[in-house]
């Protein structure tokens, strides 16, 4: 799909297709928990997979305010659709930007065309929240890199054809390098009976002595920081703030409808104070989180200064707008709220699960709140 500049005709263009193929899937999709091979490819077909890519690269390169409108509709959709969106996006900043060699560049052109699938693979069973301690090795041995170490809840693993794996060099620098499935002593174990977003496809991921050429490494070793894991995250909590946002809509959307048309005592839902407190709080919720996500956008198109802090309240506000609105919906629907034939029940699954990945609640209160206080201290030193 060519994106027009005009981002309405964008969206219908976008709803258009997630209505015509991607919703009536959605129920195989949860209830299967995977997403079959078919649908990636009419995404990518659709330019969704390359949506953040570099044009050179095969992709859109898509302005924020057209990849907010993708994922939003997309989350609409299925909360494990807009992840597979988000990762590709995720390890497609990764190599794109700090890859060596055109050989491995070709690795994101593959993925804008749905040819290949790459998972971002940070996450360990004793590391999760704080990175900084990651325990897998990325040893150099001659021409090569040896990897060992395990990677779990790693979304797509179970059908990705390549990773991007954070560990630790020699020199106890935290690095990122890429691995081919294909490499031998690479093995997954897939996860299954998440919560919500279940079809994500989750794996863990066991690397042992696996020997990765040299110039697979996503940096450099010398660098001492894993910006390439850094700059994924910060575009993987982008876009899954828009995706946030995009179950906070549907459900706020699925309420409305609920609160004209279900009467209960005489008069419709929505004339009961209760419940118009309830309305009220999730749409407040829902306009502020889009304010903030639209404030990210122009952070991230304008690489300002204060981008990531942005990035993180979005992500932090929409996800909350997510949690609150799916809440809101299932409690409003009633009993009907709870079971499958309603969206409801599936947006507030997907809505916990998306408090937690790209970055806890926690973890963004944290971060927010000193990235709030170094911005002041240093004006008053100033
Ligand atoms: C659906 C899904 C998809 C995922 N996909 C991926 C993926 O593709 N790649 C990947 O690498 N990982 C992935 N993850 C893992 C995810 O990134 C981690 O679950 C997340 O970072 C939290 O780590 P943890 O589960 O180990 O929890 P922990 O870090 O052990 O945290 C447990 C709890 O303690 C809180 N906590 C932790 N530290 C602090 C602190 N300092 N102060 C206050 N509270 C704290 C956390 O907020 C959380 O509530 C996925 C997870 C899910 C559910």
């Amino acid at each position: 799909m060519q994106p027009p500049d005009n981002l309405t005709q964008f969206q219908a263009n976008v709803r258009a297709f997630v209505e015509k193929t991607l919703l009536p899937e959605v129920n195989k999709i949860d209830e299967a928990e995977q997403i079959d091979r078919s649908l990636i490819q009419a995404m990518a077909n659709q330019g969704f997979l390359g949506a953040s890519i570099k044009k050179k690269n095969g992709g859109q390169a898509l302005p924020s305010d057209h990849l907010m409108v993708l994922h939003k509709e997309v989350a609409r959709a299925h909360g494990s659709l807009e992840n597979l969106v988000t990762v590709t996006g995720m390890v497609a900043a990764a190599v794109e930007r700090f890859a060596k060699s055109d050989l491995i560049r070709d690795y994101v052109k593959a993925l804008a065309k749905g040819e290949l699938i790459g998972g971002f693979a940070m996450t360990e069973p004793n590391i999760g929240s704080n990175l900084s301690h990651v325990e897998t090795t990325i040893t150099r041995d001659g021409d090569d890199y040896v990897i060992n170490g395990v990677k779990t809840w790693i979304t797509l693993a179970q059908i990705a054809d390549f990773f991007v794996v954070l560990g630790r060099t020699r020199d106890n620098h935290t690095q990122v390098i890429l691995v081919d499935r294909s490499t031998p002593g690479l093995s997954v174990e897939p996860i299954r009976g998440m919560i919500g977003l279940r079809a994500n496809m989750l794996g863990t991921v066991t690397f042992d002595q696996c020997r990765v050429p040299a110039h697979y490494l996503l940096g450099s070793e010398t660098q001492g920081l894993a910006l390439s894991a850094t700059f994924g995250l910060h575009e993987g909590r982008f876009t899954t703030a828009c995706g946030c946002l995009g179950l906070a809509d549907a459900a706020l959307e699925v309420m409305t409808e609920r609160c004209i048309s279900r009467q209960q005592a005489g008069k419709p839902l929505y004339r009961h104070q209760l419940v118009q407190k309830m309305l009220s709080e999730t749409l407040v919720a829902v306009m502020s989180a889009q304010e903030l996500v639209n404030r990210a956008a122009e952070a991230r198109d304008m690489a300002s200064p204060d981008m990531v802090q942005a990035i993180m309240i979005a992500k932090y506000a929409a996800s909350q707008a997510a949690r609150l609105a799916s809440n809101n919906a299932v409690q409003l629907l009633g009993a009907s709220g709870c079971h499958a034939v309603n969206h409801a029940e599936r947006y507030f699954r997907d809505a916990k699960a998306m408090e937690i990945i790209e970055g806890t609640t926690q973890i963004h209160e944290i971060q927010i709140a000193l990235a709030y206080i170094a911005t002041n201290v240093e004006r008053a030193a100033a």
